[in-house]
């Protein structure tokens, strides 16, 4: 049995006044919804706020990207200590706008994963290909390379602490969602390679989430989808009302 989690990326959005009052709305909406896992990822500047206005709370909170070096001369970075630090229990690595603006390539994600996890923080990892891939039929080779290079040399006993993030870049923040079929599609494969790096057992027991504009409206035929466990939820996380909607509809 895997347990659906539904986590927001709040981007760069809310600063101190508007994150907490979103994180306490959250906390009052979601209070029966025991059965999801819940996290949300606040920008850096409102970590540790937030983290301790979630204190006592069943929600996570993620940090949106962090370094793989724990300290030094690395202006502007953040470590995995610090985010624990701040009260993160999870980390956000590799999302597309990460690779796309910030460099960030399938080696980083590795390096910034396995740090991540050497110092104790679960990650989830983000991967998805671009329409012009997609279009040219290379979505699964896309996918097993990143999954393959994201993953490099990280045991089978830190995969337990992964989440994979399954998000196509032509679906996030468009209103384009993959058809369930289509998430499917991706999913199972991703499965299938989870399985061949390390066992079916790993490969039953990883949670894979869909990330590309999830709503209310089309959570539940997601959720449907024997590998689909959750969601990556960006735009619609920023509302207490859609993104508790989205996580009562994840049932
Ligand atoms: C995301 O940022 O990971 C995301 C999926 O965004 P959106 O839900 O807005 O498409």
């Amino acid at each position: 049995m895997r347990r659906p989690i539904i986590a927001g990326n709040w981007k760069l959005h809310k600063k101190t006044v508007e994150a907490l009052e979103l994180a306490r709305e959250i906390v009052r909406l979601t209070e029966d919804c025991t059965d999801t896992e819940i996290i949300v990822a606040p920008s850096f500047t409102v970590l540790g706020k937030v983290s301790e206005a979630l204190s006592g709370s069943r929600i996570s909170v993620a940090g949106q990207d962090c370094f793989w070096q724990e300290e030094g001369a690395f202006t502007g970075e953040v470590s995995p200590g610090m985010l624990l630090d701040a009260g993160c229990t999870h980390v956000i690595i590799g999302h597309s706008e990460r690779r796309q603006h910030f460099g960030d390539t399938d080696a980083t994600v590795n390096r910034k994963t396995k740090a991540a996890l050497l110092s104790g923080l679960s990650v989830i990892v983000c991967i998805g290909e671009t329409l012009q891939e997609r279009e040219a039929g290379e979505t699964l080779s896309v996918i097993e390379r990143q999954v393959r290079g994201g993953l490099q040399d990280i045991c089978a006993r830190d995969i337990r602490k992964i989440v994979i993030a399954y998000e196509p870049v032509w679906a996030i923040g468009t209103g384009k969602t993959a058809t369930d079929v289509q998430a499917q599609e991706v999913h199972s494969f991703i499965r299938t390679i989870v399985s061949r790096l390390y066992s079916p057992t790993d490969s039953d027991t990883v949670r894979i989430l869909y990330g590309g504009s999830v709503k209310p409206d089309n959570i539940r035929g997601l959720m449907s989808c024997p590998d689909i466990d959750g969601a990556l939820v960006g735009g619609a996380s920023l509302s207490a009302t859609s993104f508790s909607s989205i996580i009562r509809n994840s049932k």
